[in-house]
């Protein structure tokens, strides 16, 4: 049996996609095993918003040949479909597949069969117009479900419509049906994921259906505890989708939404199709229907032409807004975009300068949304995973407890109360108290 390893770069998307091509592998015969079981096929799945990207690639080849000189080296993903030539020229990569190859590279790659040089399989962004549906089964606690795929938006600083093409989804109908074999499993979270999610309902170039029927139509499956949007743009989160979340059985009350900017002129100029009063709009009708939602944020810092006083406006502006933390981005110029051409470059010390503010006040965000949470009670998913003694968990509001390690609390809900913030950022809870959920 020929042993395939898999190495992940990224975001859930690129999880979810990695998990599905493992079970293509699996179902073919071959065995998965980790990196430093020697291998016979290493496959990296690359992404193109890590800065470095090439350089870590290289670094995991280069691990990848220490591991086993003889494995064959195969690379996808974003930073393949963006830069596959770069990619063949490293050495030691025996494949390089785009976007629209990935999920058949056991057919491409008949075999595994080293070549005298590097295949790049590698089309235009144009043809990647089909849907391949994925979803991870990594550890049995959560699930990343693909539900929509590329992005027709054009932001000044993103590669993701030229790594991943446009906007096309699964339907309702097909969706549904992995999550229900999901729910046979014993998973407990499903987390819907995609480039731009908001956008799900495009199917061969047409508008079918809208994420809010999805979103509808997911709520019914049986043997599903809870269902997360892993982040939705804030112009395409609508009322409905805010009211039924607030009313659903199995959505939980948690949006991550992008703002990148709180400060109009910047927004414009990232080319995103909102402006900050929107943006307030839709977090205050969420606090209103859900006072305990947990509200992420991702910001970009240092956009070209951002100057010190738009980056205060952005500050003050996140500043004000009951939001719960931030993702903070440190801009770095991307090649074929629009924003490297902008006037306004901003020196990198500013840039750093920038997001280290941000990150302190997403610090204090967090700590100020724990606190709220203090004395109330709460369900936790209490996940695989020790450290000092001690597991952690998520409760349905994103608040990361911790509990003193037991193996039987493992993907298991429990009921508890929330009691103090610990030292390094989690909330203790009182055990005595937890009482099993049924599944
Ligand atoms: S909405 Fe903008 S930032 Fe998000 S994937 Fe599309 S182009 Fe990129």
């Amino acid at each position: 049996m020929r042993k395939v390893a898999f190495y992940t770069l990224g975001c859930k998307l690129n999880f979810s996609e990695t998990s599905t091509i493992s079970r293509q592998f699996a179902e073919k015969g071959y065995q998965k095993v980790e990196f430093s079981e020697t291998p016979d096929i290493f496959i990296i799945n690359t992404c193109s918003v890590t800065d470095n990207a090439d350089k870590k690639c290289a670094k995991i080849v280069r691990e990848a040949q220490s591991i086993n000189p003889d494995g064959y080296v195969a690379i996808i993903g974003c930073y393949a479909q963006l830069k596959p030539k770069e990619i063949s020229e490293i050495p030691g990569v025996d494949a390089v597949l785009g976007a629209a190859e990935k999920f058949r590279l056991i057919e491409l790659l008949d075999g595994f069969v080293k070549p005298e040089t590097t295949q790049v399989l590698a089309s235009e962004i144009k043809e990647a117009t089909a849907f391949n549906n994925a979803y991870s089964i990594n550890d049995r606690t959560r699930t990343f479900l693909k539900v929509q795929d590329g992005c027709n938006y054009h932001c000044a600083f993103c590669t993701i419509p030229l790594a991943r093409g446009k906007s096309r989804s699964d339907s309702v109908e097909n969706i549904l049906s992995s999550a229900r074999e999901i729910a046979a499993t014993e998973v407990k979270e499903v987390v819907l994921t995609g480039v731009n999610i908001g956008d799900f309902g495009i199917q061969d170039g047409k508008r079918t259906e809208r994420f809010v029927d999805l979103v509808k139509a997911i709520d019914e499956v049986e043997g599903i505890d809870r269902i997360r949007i892993s982040s939705i743009e804030p112009n395409l989160l609508t009322n409905e989708i805010i009211e039924f979340t607030s009313s659903s059985k199995r959505f939980v009350p948690h949006f991550h939404i992008p703002l990148q900017s709180g400060n109009n002129k910047t927004l414009r100029r990232m080319r995103r199709r909102y402006l900050r009063e929107l943006y307030e709009d839709r977090i205050n009708k969420i606090k209103q229907l859900m006072p305990n939602c947990c509200i992420g944020v991702d910001v970009i810092v240092g956009f070209p032409g951002e100057t010190h006083e738009d980056f205060l406006d952005t500050y003050n502006f996140l500043n004000e807004l009951n939001i719960s933390y931030l993702h903070v981005f440190t801009y770095s110029e991307r090649a074929n975009t629009a924003a490297p051409e902008m006037e306004g470059r901003v020196p990198l010390k500013e840039r750093k300068e920038r997001s280290k503010m941000l990150r302190i006040l997403s610090e204090k965000k967090k700590q100020q949304f724990y606190r709220e949470n203090l004395g109330s009670t709460a369900t936790v998913l209490f996940e695989n995973d020790i450290e000092n003694g001690m597991m952690h968990g998520f409760t349905e509001n994103y608040v990361r407890v911790a509990a003193k390690y037991d193996p039987m609390l493992i993907n298991e809900l429990k009921t508890v109360t929330l009691k103090s913030i610990n030292e390094n950022g989690t909330v203790a809870v009182e055990e005595p108290e937890m009482v099993f959920e049924k599944h």
